[in-house]
């Protein structure tokens, strides 16, 4: 057994509300930059929908992730070493700026510069490319909301696998938001698609990271990706990604989305994993068992022998420790409710999702049912809104059953609180009709509604060299900007608690 640690984090779906602060917040803290204007490290989609680039999920298209060869082993879809750099001076299989969408602003300055005459001057947008004027067609988000519904969503890629009934009717009957980030994968195809060894994961925390040093353009990364969570800054000609805020995380901070989501539905923990195990999860020959295989590769760190194996190891004890509280842990394994996005890349991603449940509440009061009520609930799963057929194709490879468990889980604990919340007797046979007991429940009940920050996030603080990114300061500490260039107060890994010399001014002394 080879303990590693990993930090991983897990998103609550049911509590979405589409905002879209966590992708603002983040592209002001990482990709606010010349070159990288197209590139949103965390995106929120709407599904059904293309997604971000647009159809990322038709790996038929892409080549992201891995596969089994005809002997059965692990090989990446982009194809073996040879036809990779066949390909490396033209490779078919990358996104081109279309399929992300040519970014843009608006030319402000012809508002007050505009010549005096008969017409209301207008800020025309520009390309942020190329500066030329620009003709919007396509965005992150174009079809946020369902927007251009039936012609737009018609394309997803998961979509089209479906049945005809959820094809025809998926415009009246559901949507929902997937907020998504770099999936810090165990076994991550970016980092074996690299022909320079560029892309790592690090052995502390396994944060996937570029080296921006030893990166030289070739975005076989983009390509080997499956999730297409890497993208090339086209001023430095550099590969960048979602670093997990790995300067806050050192730090013992959540990153910038988790700490700043509107819904409060992002869980930040360790889990403990058996390396030696990877390999032989990720050749699971059967998809819909990959979901499974992932959940083998994890370790309980609460078990005596993995303990003094990750000791052994060289992981700390207060990381041990922060395993033993990890969210993450918990809600994958002791309430079962997280699932894992495209099992079927394999590439062990490690951010995982709890489906959403919320419009079949909604779909019972419509009816005239009591939305609420466990019988009610249990009876209607299968009939959701948001067809399980469509989660399975999204987090279980397709096989409906663990879905189906989830969501019953999240029925009953909604009928058991009420029940307890409204004064009346809890009635134990909720939890107990989803393999439960009443106090487990309350505990879901109280990690999913109610947590504290320090419940939802449980990070050590690191132990490896700190970064240089906080000895730089503030990016934006320039004359102009905050602090105005006086200080070296770094807003980025602020905790927001604190009070730093030099962020605020001094109280007068009266
Ligand atoms: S999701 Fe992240 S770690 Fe996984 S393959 Fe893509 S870039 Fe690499
Ligand atoms: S900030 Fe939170 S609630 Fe808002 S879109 Fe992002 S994940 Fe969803």
């Amino acid at each position: 057994m080879r303990v590693l640690a990993q930090m991983a984090m897990v998103m609550n779906l049911d509590k979405c509300i589409g905002c879209h602060t966590c992708s603002v917040t983040c592209k002001q803290a990482w990709t606010n930059r010349p070159g990288a204007e197209y590139a949103w490290f965390n995106n929120v989609e709407t599904r059904p929908g293309q997604g971000f680039p647009r159809t990322y999920e038709d790996q038929g298209r892409w080549r992201g992730g891995w596969t089994l060869n005809r002997r059965g082993r692990l090989t990446l879809k982009a194809g073996g070493r040879l036809r990779r750099l066949l390909r490396i001076f033209a490779n078919p299989r990358l996104p081109a700026l279309r399929d992300y969408y040519e970014p843009w602003t608006y030319d402000y300055q012809n508002l007050i510069s505009a010549p005096s005459g008969d017409d209301i001057p207008t800020a025309r947008p520009v390309s942020l490319t190329d500066g030329e004027p620009a003709t919007i067609t396509w965005s992150a988000n174009w079809d946020d909301n369902l927007g251009g519904g039936p012609e737009l969503a018609v394309h997803d890629p998961v979509l089209r696998a479906m049945s005809e009934r959820i094809k025809l009717e998926f415009a009246q009957t559901f949507m929902f938001y997937l907020p998504r980030i770099c999936e810090h994968c165990l076994n991550p195809s970016c980092v074996a698609s690299c022909p320079s060894g560029a892309i790592y994961k690090r052995a502390e925390d396994g944060i996937v990271l570029v080296d921006s040093n030893t990166c030289r353009s070739w975005r076989m990364c983009v390509t080997g990706c499956p999730y297409k969570k890497v993208f090339l800054n086209h001023r430095t000609g550099k590969a960048e990604k979602c670093t997990f805020c790995f300067p806050r995380i050192e730090q013992g901070i959540p990153t910038v989305c988790a700490q700043t989501c509107v819904g409060r539905l992002r869980y930040i923990g360790v889990v403990l994993y058996d390396a030696d195990r990877v390999l032989a999860a990720a050749s699971e020959p059967d998809e819909r068992a990959l979901f499974e295989a992932q959940k083998q590769v994890l370790l309980d760190p609460a078990d005596d022998e993995v303990r003094l194996a990750a000791a052994r190891s060289g992981i700390s004890p207060d990381w041990i420790e922060a395993a033993q509280r990890s969210p993450v842990h918990k809600l994958i394994f002791d309430f079962g409710l997280a699932l894992p996005l495209h099992p079927e890349y394999r590439t062990l991603p490690m951010v995982w999702y709890i489906p959403p449940l919320s419009p079949v509440v909604d779909a019972l009061r419509d009816t005239g049912f009591d939305g609420e009520d466990a019988a009610n609930l249990f009876a209607a799963v299968d009939a959701l809104r948001i067809p399980i057929e469509y989660l399975a194709s999204l987090f279980t490879a397709g096989d409906p059953e663990p879905v189906r468990n989830v969501l019953c889980r999240m029925a009953a604990m909604r009928a058991y609180m009420r029940d307890t919340t409204l004064g009346g007797t809890a009635n134990e046979s909720i939890p107990v009709s989803v393999g439960m007991t009443g106090p487990q429940m309350r505990d879901m009940y109280r990690l999913l509604a109610i947590a504290k920050a320090e419940d939802r996030y449980v990070i050590p603080r690191g132990h490896a060299e700190p970064s240089d990114v906080h000895d730089e300061g503030c990016s934006l500490d320039v004359a102009g900007g905050p602090g105005m260039g006086s200080g070296r107060v770094d807003l980025f890994t602020w905790d927001g608690k604190s009070r730093p010399a030099g962020l605020f001014r001094e109280r007068d002394a009266t």
